[in-house]
Formats: C-alpha cells, sequence, structure tokens
C-alpha cells in the first residue's frame, strides 16, 4: 500500500498540528470552517510541506506531504528572484552556480566546459 495514501488528519504530524490545532479551534468556535477558511488552512499547511483536499462542503480531508520536497518548492521561489540558477555538472554532477544571463559554463571541479543546456537545473 502507498503511504501516500493514508489520511494525515487520522494522525497529524507534529509539524503541522499547531496549524492543524489553530483551525480546529477556529471550527469549534465558529460551528463550521468557511470555504475561505479552507484556502486560508491549505496556505499555511503548504508552507510545511503538506496539502489537503477540500470540496465546496468545506470539509479538509486526505492531509499528505506534498510530492515536491519542501526545499525545492523553497528553492524555486528564491531562484525565481535573482539573476543567478544552481545546476549539476553534466559530466561530473557537482553542483555550480551560474548568472541566468550566461549561454556557456565551465565546471569548477572538473573544468568541464558547455552550454548551460549541458548543466541540468538542481531544482526543475
Ligand atoms: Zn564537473
Amino acid at each position: 500500500m502507498n503511504t501516500e495514501e493514508i489520511d494525515l488528519f487520522e494522525c497529524i504530524p507534529d509539524i503541522v498540528k499547531p496549524i492543524c490545532d489553530k483551525w480546529l479551534a477556529i471550527e469549534q468556535k465558529n460551528g463550521y470552517l468557511s470555504y475561505s477558511d479552507c484556502g486560508k488552512f491549505l496556505l499555511e499547511i503548504n508552507q510545511y510541506g503538506y496539502t489537503f483536499d477540500y470540496g465546496l462542503d468545506a470539509l479538509p480531508s486526505f492531509l499528505r506531504k506534498l510530492d515536491t520536497e519542501l526545499n525545492s518548492v523553497l528553492a524555486k521561489e528564491i531562484l525565481e528572484k535573482i539573476e543567478i540558477n544552481i545546476v549539476t555538472c553534466g559530466s561530473c554532477g557537482t553542483i555550480n552556480l551560474h548568472r541566468k544571463s550566461i549561454l556557456a559554463l565551465r565546471c569548477e571541479n572538473c573544468d568541464h566546459e558547455g552550454e548551460i543546456s549541458q548543466f541540468p537545473d538542481l531544482y526543475d
């Protein structure tokens, strides 16, 4: 059985417990969560690398880890904002950084030189 098919709302991971508790308290205070509450709840959960489903009934279900690791999500967010990219050498695998404006690169580890397409993005 695929572990990702388990609904973690049945056994909430410690890292997202404070957020789940907060929204549970809101649900108890108001008697329900609105559709818009669920959206805010989901955004907060996303910050910790988790997600869940909810429909028009506004009942959060199927809490699970995001497929993409949080480090990768955050790295992409950083890289979108700066003019530097992080790549791996197509020859030796070493991580190299370069300005996005360049067309070719030389690996600092093995001296492999080539077009930027020969250096795959570390986070793609
Ligand atoms: Zn190299």
